[in-house]
C-alpha cells in the first residue's frame, strides 16, 4: 500500500508537560494510560514507526513531535532518532521534522541541535501577557517571558520557526491586538487555532472556548489586519489556505480537505490513532510493535473512522461553501454535537469567513488600488493560469518581500533543500506537518 500523503504525529510523552495551561485539548489522554506516571517513547518504537511509515512511500515524510510537551524526552532522544531517520530515509532523501512545543526546555544546545537537523519548531503563545494568561505553570506562574525567552533562542540560532497562537476567550476579542503583537516581535509564521473543547455538561463547551460567533468576528478582522499590514510576506497559516482556495488549489490543511485519512497519532508505547483529536480505546488501531502501519491503515477501525469522517449532516451537502469547507473539522461535528438548525459547531463561522474572504480578494485583485497585495494576488493568479503551480498546490512562490535569509546553520524557507531533491527547503524537509498543526 502507498500513502503519499500520510503525515505523522508522534507524542513520545504522551500528555505529560510541565506546564498546565488551563484550555489543554491533551490532558484527558491521561485516564488512558493510568499507569504510566511519566510515560516516555523507546527508540524501538522511533525505529518501528520510522521503517513502516517509510514503507508506504510518502511523498516527504513529515514527523509532527508533540505532546504534552516533546521536549520532556530530552535531547539525547531527538539525537538518537536522527541517526534511526538516516538509517531509513533513501538517497536524495530525509525525514523532515516538526516540533510543537512551550519552549520552556529551549537552550542554546536545543536550538543548535534543531536548527543543524532543520526542526521546524512551533512555539505556543497566544499574544501580549494578558491574552496568554491561560498558559501557565502549575504553579500558576504566567508562561509569557518564558515563551518569548524562546523565541529570542530560536532567532538567536536561525531555527525555523512559527508561533501558535490558540484563539480562547482570553484574546478573542482582540484580533488586531494580537496581529500587532506578531509584527512588533517580527514573528512573521503563525497559525491561529479555535479552542473548542467540549464543557463537562452534555453540549457544552470548555469555560476558555468560543462560539462560531465569536471565531467568525476573530478571523475575519485578523484577515483584515493582514490586508491593512500589505504585506504577504507574512504567513498565516488560515489565510495561506485561503488564498489556495480562492485560485483553485487544494489547501493543505485537513480541516479543508475533503477526508481524515492522511494523519496519524502515535502515542509514547506505539499505540497508534487516527488523527490525536481522537486518542480513545475505540479509536486505537494497534501497535507498532505488534503490527504495521499499513495493516493498521487497512484495518475495519481505521476504515470505520473515514467512513464516519466523511458522512456530513444533510445542511451541508446543500451547502455553496461545501467544496471549500466539508462540513468543517470532523471533530467538531461528533464532539460539540450538531446544532438545533442541523448545523456542525463552527458553520456560521465558516459562511461568514469564506464569504468575506473570497469577496474582499477578488476585490482586491481586481480593483484599482496599488498595493503589493494586489501585486501579488495577479501574479499569483498569472502563475496558476500558466501551470506553474504544482497539483499539490504547494509550489507558491516567493513571498512578495521575503523574510531576510538566515545565514549558516538551516537553510531559509526558499533556499535548495539539503536533502538534494531539488525543491525548496519550506516546501520539502522544513515544510511543517500537516499541523504544522492543523487544527
Ligand atoms: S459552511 Fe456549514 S453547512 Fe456549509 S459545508 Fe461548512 S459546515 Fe456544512
Ligand atoms: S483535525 Fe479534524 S479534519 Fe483533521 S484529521 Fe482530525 S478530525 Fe479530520
Amino acid at each position: 500500500m502507498k500513502k503519499p500523503n500520510l503525515g505523522v504525529l508522534i507524542k513520545p510523552v504522551s500528555h505529560d508537560c510541565n506546564m498546565a495551561c488551563d484550555y489543554c485539548y491533551y490532558r484527558p489522554v491521561s485516564a488512558l494510560y493510568p499507569d504510566a506516571q511519566r510515560p516516555r517513547m523507546g527508540l524501538e518504537v522511533v525505529d518501528a514507526v520510522c521503517e513502516q511509515y517509510r514503507a508506504l512511500e510518502p511523498r516527504e515524510t513529515k514527523i509532527g513531535w508533540q505532546g504534552g510537551e516533546p521536549t520532556l524526552m530530552g535531547l539525547e532522544f531527538f539525537r538518537r532518532t536522527v541517526e534511526i531517520e538516516a538509517r531509513h530515509a533513501r538517497p536524495g532523501d530525509c525525514f523532515g521534522n516538526s516540533l510543537q512545543t512551550n519552549g520552556v526546555a529551549l537552550n542554546d544546545d536545543w536550538c543548535r541541535f534543531l536548527a543543524a537537523n532543520h526542526f521546524l519548531v512551533g512555539l505556543s503563545v497566544d499574544g501580549p501577557p494578558p491574552m496568554n494568561a491561560v498558559r501557565r505553570f502549575p504553579n500558576g506562574k504566567p508562561a509569557f517571558e518564558t515563551a518569548m525567552r524562546g523565541i529570542a533562542l530560536l532567532k538567536r540560532h536561525r531555527v525555523e520557526f512559527n508561533v501558535l497562537v490558540v484563539i480562547s476567550t482570553a484574546n478573542v476579542d482582540h484580533p488586531e491586538e494580537v496581529f500587532a503583537f506578531l509584527r512588533e516581535n517580527d514573528l512573521h509564521y503563525s497559525q491561529f487555532i479555535p479552542c473548542t473543547e467540549p464543557g463537562q455538561v452534555a453540549g457544552a463547551v470548555s469555560e476558555h472556548s468560543i462560539t462560531a460567533a465569536q471565531y467568525a468576528d476573530f478571523m475575519t478582522r485578523l484577515f483584515e489586519a493582514w490586508v491593512a499590514n500589505d504585506e504577504p510576506s507574512y504567513y498565516v497559516r488560515r489565510i495561506d489556505n485561503w488564498l489556495h482556495q480562492f485560485f483553485g488549489l487544494p489547501p493543505e490543511c485537513c480541516e479543508y480537505r475533503e477526508d481524515c485519512s492522511n494523519l496519524l497519532t502515535i502515542e509514547w508505547n506505539g499505540d497508534v490513532y487516527p488523527c490525536d483529536f481522537f486518542v480513545e480505546e475505540r479509536y486505537r488501531l494497534g501497535n507498532v510493535l505488534g503490527q504495521t502501519l499499513e495493516q493498521m491503515l487497512g484495518g475495519a477501525t481505521f476504515r470505520r473512522f473515514v467512513r464516519e469522517a466523511e458522512r456530513l449532516p444533510a445542511m451541508c451537502e446543500e451547502c455553496e461553501w461545501l467544496p471549500y469547507c466539508h462540513g468543517g473539522c470532523y471533530r467538531h461535528r461528533i464532539k460539540l454535537g450538531i446544532g438545533p438548525q442541523g448545523q456542525p459547531y463552527l458553520c456560521e463561522a465558516k459562511k461568514r469567513v469564506f464569504g468575506h474572504v473570497f469577496a474582499r480578494l477578488r476585490q482586491i485583485k481586481d480593483g484599482a488600488a496599488p498595493s503589493r497585495l494586489r501585486d501579488f494576488l495577479r501574479k499569483t493568479e498569472h502563475e496558476v493560469a500558466a501551470g506553474l503551480w504544482g497539483p499539490t498546490g504547494t509550489a507558491r512562490q516567493a513571498p512578495a518581500v521575503a523574510r531576510p535569509a538566515p545565514t549558516g546553520g538551516a537553510p531559509g524557507r526558499n533556499d535548495p533543500c539539503p536533502c538534494g531533491s531539488g525543491r525548496k527547503y519550506k516546501h520539502c524537509c522544513g515544510k511543517l506537518v500537516a499541523d504544522h498543526g492543523r487544527r
